[in-house]
């Protein structure tokens, strides 16, 4: 190769090197010529690692914006920075509330672990935890078993040496300003790190911060949404009849006295309509008392579709419902109650493989006065009412005015 071939061949080498291409040979040799070519060699080593490091870091940064689990992450870095970082094991520990307590979150390591394994829970300290969050952030251990003599008090270097370790990166893990753990860099050797080893570790550990806020958001988020469905779920039982899904007697009470503020407000009428299951007690004893809960929720459930959305209906009794409509006038009251009667009486209900041919008797009072919007008055009427209909042979409606006069 002549001079100007050699100098053309580095040129093309640091243009490579320029667009991130560190492939190309670079020929050295014991002139000044090859001795340049050595060093672009080393430069290019260097850049090259660089490159590898900055990309594996883009890698990490990414995954933690996929929001993908912890454990694939500290997986990735493990593999990913070996070359960059020595370390014989990374571990990841997290503080307990009360910062006492460093729990083994995740830990992977060249060697059998003997000491220290997932889940394994180490008091700190906390002149040591302080020790290590004033650190500036990152702090060189470079000979555990020196460190012991000073801290003799240190579980957590007592187990580590155990396990044949002697050098250790440690990372505060920080979010908000607060400590919440630390992920370790461990070697076998003995005074492996340098200055040049803190700053990687730094970047990973901000990384790892990133990811469990948002896991520990995201854990936030989804207990938020659970108590709000134990609260919802709670607040129906209190509201609601267990059997029959309706509202139970005193919500249906509830809304009664609400209707009928409501109804005086509006200067308009309300209408109780009471309803019992025809000899039902024949029914419990004919096909069993299970028989006669289904049959007891079919009709809740036949009432329900069969009412419109302005009318409310409850479990009133055993096996007494409550509707209220309003507004309603003797008409429509009696369309209403109609229309409910018919829902249970024209199709029988299927319980274990019989058709139970099931009726209801209807009590309505409708009262359109406000002087007898009175509760107990329209339940009373109602109630009588209703004696009426069983009376007269059931499976019928009887309605009664209740007037002043
Ligand atoms: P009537 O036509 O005069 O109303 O006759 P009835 O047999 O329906 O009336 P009675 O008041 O004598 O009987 C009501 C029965 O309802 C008695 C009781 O065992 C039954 N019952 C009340 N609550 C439940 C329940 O939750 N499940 C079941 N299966 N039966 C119930
Ligand atoms: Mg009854
Ligand atoms: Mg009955």
């Amino acid at each position: 190769m002549t001079k100007n071939d050699r100098i053309l061949a580095l040129r093309k080498a640091a243009e490579a090197m320029a667009r991130g291409d560190f492939s190309t040979d670079i020929p050295s040799g014991d002139d000044e010529i090859g001795h340049l070519g050595k060093a672009l060699k080393d430069l290019s080593a260097y850049l090259k690692k660089q490159s590898e490091r900055s990309h594996s870091l883009y890698q990490i940064m990414v995954e933690c914006n996929l929001n993908l689990h912890l454990v694939d992450v500290l997986n990735h870095i493990y593999e990913s920075f070996r070359e960059h970082l020595p370390y014989d094991r990374i571990c990841l520990a997290l503080l307990d509330s009360s910062n006492t307590k460093l729990k083994l979150h995740w830990v992977r390591a060249e060697y059998d672990l003997v000491a220290l394994n997932i889940g394994h829970v180490l008091p700190v300290a906390s002149a040591e935890l302080q020790t290590i969050i004033d650190g500036n952030g990152i702090q060189v251990i470079n000979d555990l078993s020196v460190y012991l003599e000073k801290h003799a008090e240190s579980q957590l270097v007592k187990a580590i040496l155990k396990e044949g370790i002697y050098a250790c990166l440690v990372c505060p893990l920080v979010i908000d300003g607060k400590p919440i753990g630390f992920v370790f860099f461990s070697s076998r050797k003995k005074n492996i790190y340098n200055q040049s080893h803190i700053d990687l570790p730094l970047q990973i550990a901000s990384q790892l911060s990133v990811i469990i806020e948002k896991t520990q958001l995201y854990r936030g988020i989804k207990l938020n949404k659970q108590l709000m469905a134990q609260k919802k779920s709670l607040q129906r039982r209190v509201t609601h009849d267990a059997l029959t899904g309706l509202f139970n007697r005193s919500a249906i009470f509830d809304i009664l006295h609400k209707q009928i503020q409501r109804a005086k407000r509006g200067g308009f009428g309300l209408t109780v309509i009471m309803i019992d299951i025809d000899r039902f007690k024949t029914i419990n004893d004919t096909y069993g008392h299970l028989a006669g809960d289904t049959v007891l929720c079919e009709i809740a459930e036949r009432l329900t579709k069969s009412a419109r959305s302005h009318e409310y209906i409850g479990r009133y009794g055993g096996e007494e419902f409550l509707a209220i409509i309003s507004p309603y006038d003797r008409e429509g009251a009696a369309k209403a109650a109609e229309r409910f009667r018919q829902a249970v009486a024209n199709q029988t209900i299927p319980a274990d493989d019989v058709q139970i041919p099931v009726t209801i008797s209807i009590g309505v009072a409708i009262s359109t006065e406000s002087q007898t919007l009175v509760a107990d008055t329209l339940l009373r009427r109602a109630d009588e009412a209703l004696y009426a209909a069983k009376h007269k042979g059931r499976n019928r409606v009887e309605i009664v005015e209740v007037t002043t006069d």
